[in-house]
């Protein structure tokens, strides 16, 4: 189906057990990239009829000196808008390329196709796969994306999601201390399209401004050996507002995130 029936009809991908969403999602990308110079389609299989894990890779033209930076969505397979937001900003990427001049960007939109399919917010194994990263090799969707993480050594994690209990935007800040200059300009951009989360504590963390430092434990990050550490950002967009504005609010906070990344790296600013 085309994205924009599945932005305009949540409930068409909000139905608990109505199957194949994974399927729309994985046609629409590679229909995209069949179209575009720089999007690559390099889905990952754990076996020749295993587990799949969706990934579209689009590397910057006109530059050699790339940022690397993964953009992790639908960990949580009951969360639509990061789903929809991912696969939009590879459309964005090809209506404008400077979006993400100097970056390498290899987006996941669907981290947990089961949990997507069927509507819920849990993997395979009935467990929440956002707390099960390094140190927990049972689940197949977990061992398929901490091998990409190894291998990939990014600059930035993007994990994007949606919370049933928050009342306006807000984000987890981890990894590079610089991680924080990057989330609090990215959130004062969305503000824009729907409110921050002004609560001190925010599902059940500490907060200040919108923004929490840690977190849950076995979130998904860079593996504990890589050093330095990339920036790592969860943003949460809340799940009551309408569907569409979520979407925006993910759109904006990529960009945003990606032109300050790009000006900080650049100026060595030492923060
Ligand atoms: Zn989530």
């Amino acid at each position: 189906m085309p994205l924009a029936d599945v932005s305009q009809r949540p409930e068409a991908i909000g139905t608990r057990g109505s199957g194949h969403r994974t399927e729309s999602i994985l046609r629409y990308g590679d229909h995209l990239a069949a179209r575009s110079r720089f999007i690559e389609p390099q889905h990952v299989r754990e076996s020749p009829d295993g587990r799949h894990l969706i990934r579209y890779r689009w590397a910057d033209p006109s530059s050699a000196h790339a940022y690397r930076v993964g953009i992790f969505a639908g960990i949580h397979g009951d969360e639509q808008s990061g789903v929809i937001a991912a696969m939009q900003l590879l459309q964005h990427l090809e209506w404008d390329p400077r979006v993400a001049q100097f970056y390498e960007l290899f987006i996941y939109p669907i981290c947990n196709p089961w949990g997507f399919d069927e509507g819920t917010r849990e993997g395979e194994s009935g467990r929440d796969l956002n707390r099960r990263f390094w140190g927990h090799e049972e689940d197949g969707e977990i061992r398929l994306l901490e091998q990409d993480l190894r291998a990939k050594r990014f600059d930035g994690i993007i994990a994007l999601h949606t919370d049933d209990t928050s009342e306006g935007i807000y984000g987890y800040a981890n990894g590079s201390t610089l991680t924080r200059h990057l989330l609090e300009p990215a959130l004062h951009a969305a503000s824009g399209v729907l409110p921050r989360d002004t609560r001190p504590e925010i599902d059940t963390h500490p907060a200040d401004s919108s923004i929490i430092t840690g977190g849950y434990t076995g979130i998904l990050a860079a593996p504990p050996e890589q050093h330095p550490r990339p920036f790592e950002i969860v943003f949460e967009t809340p799940q009551l507002a309408p569907l569409g504005r979520q979407v925006e609010a993910h759109l904006v906070v990529l960009k945003e995130i990606l032109k300050n990344f790009r000006t900080i790296s650049s100026e060595g600013m030492d923060i």
